[in-house]
């Protein structure tokens, strides 16, 4: 791209997300400092009701692409395979690298969390101002309670991918169940081979259709974003952030780790490619998922980000994201494993080796079982916090900091995905160097 073609352009798209979140970061703390969090009347009220309504209008129009996106864009990529063999080959590769980049992602949080000890010496009176309780609510320490259901609940996920009814998990959309389906079709249809051909002529319109309807939306991205960030920092509670510091530090330290440590080496070693490229290329992505907590609502930004500037072959991506976004999710994992076990620091229980091992297992799964959507990991915690023996009423613990982190463990989530996509595609010898300057906005779909 020329100068002056870039002066008409205007700042790149990661540049103008990110000074929304900067200014929605700014505007909602000096709200938040001067008239208090969470005001429910007045003129402020009414801006950050029209804030949310802006950001939610964004999460909506990317949660509207999800479904037909993944399944155009799953069943071009398995049709442009033609070859099942290749398939099994993609798809093993995948699962395999997902359970380990997840295995590691616990492993850092363990490690974490055993060093800074969050829920040792914490003040407990800063909590209890705050109405969070930290006596022990009922019986805990039951080693190994719970290990067997929190397998059963996992072998569901997968069982549960098989949809009864296709129509209904359209209707539903159950994005596992829309991969299962999809998948199907597409080796199916390229078994049937020339008799499908129409059916794959309207499938790929609908891929480039759908592709180009993610470009149209991310122009409002940055202005949506600086409406969900305003939104999210005018109600922050500093006391409870303030009281949980240590825990949240910890955590962050965690993702750290994770992210520009492991990651950033896979995705060096093994995906040959320069990790600070790779930032760049899917920073709309990344600052997406921060924004909106929602890896499923970022889905649409991920796979157009590594396609079209990351230079990762529609027919990985395709593929390895639409299942990264719903199973992979390793900052989830990370948090899951510290939270546990600054709960059980916080209710003074101690954890053997083997229950950390038993965390480290459950966590894992757990992750793979969480919604791409806010709050969903505090929901599978649960299986964690069951196969530790420890009371489910100890997420309460937690739950004042609870947005603020998944915004980061969500960022990290697609990170996760984005790093896997780079190494399979270039073990698949599917991935070439973005060009000078390569933008969604200027691309034309794949
Ligand atoms: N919000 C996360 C995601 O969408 C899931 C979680 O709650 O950890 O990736």
């Amino acid at each position: 791209m020329t100068a002056t073609e870039k002066k008409k352009k205007g700042l790149d798209l990661q540049w103008k997300i990110l000074i929304g979140i900067v200014l929605g970061i700014a505007l909602g703390l000096f709200i938040n400092v001067t008239y208090g969090a969470g005001v429910t009347t007045g003129p402020i009220y009414a801006i950050k009701t029209v804030f949310k309504y802006g950001g939610d209008i964004f999460i909506r129009l990317l949660r509207m692409l999800i479904i037909p996106l993944v399944f155009a864009s799953i069943f071009m990529a398995i049709v442009n395979l033609g070859d099942v063999r290749a398939l099994g080959k993609l798809g093993g590769k995948t699962v395999g690298f997902y359970f380990l980049t997840t295995a590691l992602a616990v492993a850092a949080g363990l490690l974490v969390v055993n060093v800074f000890n969050p829920g040792l010496g914490i003040d407990k009176e800063a909590l209890s101002a705050l109405g969070i309780g930290t006596e022990v609510p009922g019986k805990v320490g039951r080693a190994g309670v719970g290990e067997k259901s929190a397998v059963i609940i996992i072998i569901d996920t997968f069982v549960n991918m098989i949809p009864k009814n296709p129509v209904a998990a359209f209707a539903k959309g159950d994005i596992l169940q829309v991969i299962f389906f999809t998948i199907f079709l597409a080796i199916m249809a390229s078994i049937v081979g020339k008799a499908s051909d129409t059916m794959t002529n309207v499938i790929h319109g609908l891929d480039r259709i759908m592709q180009k309807g993610i470009m149209a939306i991310m122009v409002i991205a940055p202005y949506a974003i600086f409406m969900l960030v305003a939104a999210i920092f005018m109600d922050l509670g500093f006391a409870a952030l303030k009281a949980l510091g240590k825990y949240a530090l910890t955590v962050l330290v965690g993702l750290g780790i994770h992210a520009f440590i492991t990651l950033t080496a896979l995705v060096w070693i093994f995906g040959k490619y320069n990790p600070l490229k790779l930032v760049k290329a899917v920073a709309p992505a990344l600052m997406t998922a921060w924004s909106t907590a929602s890896s499923a609502a970022t889905l649409p930004m991920t796979m157009s980000n590594l396609t079209n500037r990351a230079g990762v072959s529609p027919k990985v991506a395709n593929f390895v994201l639409p299942l990264g976004a719903t199973v992979n999710m390793d900052g989830t994992a990370l948090y899951e494993s510290v939270a546990v076990i600054f709960i059980a620091q916080l209710l003074g229980v101690d954890l053997t080796f083997g229950m950390q091992i038993v965390i480290f297992i459950t966590a894992s799964l757990a992750a793979i079982g969480a919604a791409a959507i806010p709050g969903a990991g505090l929901v599978t915690m649960g299986i964690v916090l069951t196969a530790a023996g420890l009371p489910l009423d100890g997420i309460g613990l937690i739950l004042a900091i609870d947005r603020i982190l998944d915004q980061f463990r969500t960022a990290i989530n697609v990170w996760g995905d984005a790093c896997a996509a780079v190494v399979i595609a270039r073990s698949e010898d599917a991935i070439s160097e973005p060009a000078e300057g390569a933008d969604d906005l200027a691309a034309e779909p794949a």
